[in-house]
């Protein structure tokens, strides 16, 4: 938990704070690692803002190759605090109970939230042939991957419609 009583109290006008934070739960995709968050809590003369940025150091596997790599895409953390939640309708509001919140509980849940759909080790990433398992980041196989298998033919045209659309 992140003390806030002496910024409530108006002794400080900010508290830093940097944490190591572990990605254990965070994703199965991630499988080592940590990351670290830091920024501060600042009191803008009776209302309080958190600002920081949480970087990761973690190892995740590719989504396409299944190879291990280096996963270190930063997230922006912001939050205004406030300790009557239940008469505030906006989002980014976060409870102090007892001059306090939970930092460690406000970094996972913004770092969940900013995790890629797909965990890629580069954006263009070839992925391994359907066929013989050949890593086409590596080199090309001579397998004839024109034959595909047909049941995937509808999802194909989805994605084709979803092109022209944009
Ligand atoms: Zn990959
Ligand atoms: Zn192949």
């Amino acid at each position: 938990m992140l003390e806030l009583k002496k910024l409530v109290d108006g002794v400080v006008d900010s508290i830093p704070f940097d944490i190591t934070l572990s990605s254990e739960g965070i994703s199965d995709d991630i499988v080592s690692g940590s990351a670290e968050v830091k920024g501060e809590v600042v009191n803008h003369s009776g209302f309080i803002t958190l600002r920081g940025e949480l970087v990761p150091e973690c190892v995740a596997v590719c989504g396409r190759c299944g190879r291990e790599f280096k996963y270190t895409r930063p997230v922006k953390l912001y939050a205004k605090i406030t300790d009557k939640l239940a008469n505030e309708d906006e989002d980014d509001f976060v409870l102090m109970t007892d001059y306090a919140v939970d930092l460690v509980e406000l970094a996972r849940s913004n770092w969940v939230l900013e995790l890629p759909f797909r965990f890629l080790c580069k954006e263009d990433c070839r992925g391994l042939c359907p066929k013989c398992g050949a890593d086409l980041n590596v080199a090309d196989c001579s397998c004839d991957l024109k034959e595909r298998d047909h049941r995937w033919d509808a999802l194909l045209g989805y994605f084709e419609e979803d092109k022209k659309d944009t």
